[in-house]
């Protein structure tokens, strides 16, 4: 049941009914379902969680390639560090609301 409400939230659906979307485009996140009127912010502070939540991917799929690639000698060491910085950073501010409809699945 669990896993059934993230999967729901991976695909930007309300938990509960799995109809009403939770992020209203890629930076705008809704209060409520608009199906089933579930109120997504259970307290102050829930979403915070989003940021280990976009920490974590971002680390996983974006900062440890390009260290793998600098250690194996694929990539020099200015495009690694570069690389990294302006990715990470844009990574956060472009996927910061999703990070949220994720951690609400969680
Ligand atoms: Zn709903």
């Amino acid at each position: 049941m669990k896993l059934l409400y993230f999967t729901r939230t991976c695909k930007n659906r309300c938990p509960r009914c799995g109809e009403g979307k939770v992020l209203k485009d890629i930076f705008t996140r809704q209060d409520a379902c608009e199906v089933c009127n579930f109120k997504y912010d259970r307290e102050n502070g829930f979403f915070l969680g989003g940021i280990p939540v976009s920490y974590a991917l971002i680390c996983t799929f974006w900062i440890v390639p390009w260290l793998v690639a600098y250690f194996f000698g694929w990539a020099p060491v200015l495009w690694t560090v570069f690389g990294a910085i302006t990715g990470a950073v844009a990574f956060t501010y472009l996927g910061y609301a999703y990070c949220q409809c994720l951690w609400l699945g969680i």
